[in-house]
């Protein structure tokens, strides 16, 4: 694709599949060129893609590892090289490496900060740059119940989440003026392949609504977001959780 295109352009990290798939289609469905990000799923990327252009928008795969900031740093250049505006932004891109936190190697520890956490720092700063010059942009990161009530075995995912939403929030204050709306969006338990080792049964009983989340409905509330609908919401964490609290 050559970067010419009539509708506000969305780069959606994460969406060779699950949250991060919906959420570009929904884009697409309400108008936005998706630049679907992916690591290592390509064949995921590309059905995203399809279903994107399936909603009647326009789009492209880019690859990219946002817990590497030279990688997305290059990423953001070129996508700013190439298209005139970046008007949306969705943080999704996540991992988890469960375990008490007495067990857990440093690994598990720093790369899951390192995706959750450091890849908002690498792909929303040169984004940012972007969105000033414009004078516009809207930015949502996907947190999580963990990072608002915590989730024993989840030291390192609750920590990354956390320090996202707090993140989230102080960038808002700081560009609210210039036009640039920042918001989280903090999902309960949804049903994508990163929950398909959960003890869901369990976890049920943990839920009001008795019942695991959809994509689509994490989506639907990421696209308002986005919208005009929500001119006036910044700095907001949203919780999409079956009324969890
Ligand atoms: P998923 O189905 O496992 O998908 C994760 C996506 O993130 C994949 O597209 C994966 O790409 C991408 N990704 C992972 N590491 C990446 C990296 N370093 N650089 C670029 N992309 C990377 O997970 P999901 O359930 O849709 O989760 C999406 C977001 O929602 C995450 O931030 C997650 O923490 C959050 N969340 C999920 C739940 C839930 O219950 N599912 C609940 C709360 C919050 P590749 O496959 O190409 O590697």
């Amino acid at each position: 694709m050559n970067g010419k295109t009539d509708r506000r352009v969305a780069l959606v990290t994460g969406a060779s599949k699950g949250i991060g798939r919906a959420i570009s289609v929904e884009l697409a469905g309400n108008g936005c060129c998706v630049i679907v990000n992916y690591r290592s799923d390509e064949h995921g990327a590309t059905q995203t893609l399809e279903m994107v252009k399936e909603a009647g928008a326009d789009g492209e795969i880019m690859r990219f590892d946002v817990s590497d900031h030279k990688e997305a740093q290059n990423a953001v250049d070129d996508i700013r090289s190439r298209f005139e505006t970046i008007d949306v932004l969705v943080n999704n891109a996540g991992i988890t490496a469960d375990g008490l936190f007495i067990m857990m190697p440093s690994a598990d520890w720093k790369s899951v900060i390192e995706t959750n956490l450091n890849g908002f720092y690498n792909v929303t700063r040169p984004v940012l740059e972007k969105m000033i010059i414009q004078k516009q942009g809207v930015i949502v990161s996907i947190a999580s119940v963990a990072g608002i009530m915590g989730n024993r075995g989840q030291a390192n995912y609750s920590a990354a989440k956390a320090g996202l939403i707090g993140a989230s929030r102080v960038v808002a204050a700081e560009v609210a003026r210039l036009g640039i709306r920042v918001n989280v969006v903090a999902p309960g338990l949804i049903k994508t392949e990163m929950i398909k080792d959960a003890p869901v049964d369990n976890i049920k009983t943990l839920i009001p609504m008795a019942r695991v989340g959809r994509p689509e409905e994490v989506a639907s509330v990421v696209r308002f977001l986005c919208s005009e609908d929500a001119s006036y919401i910044t700095g907001q964490v949203i919780s999409v959780n079956g009324g969890m609290f």
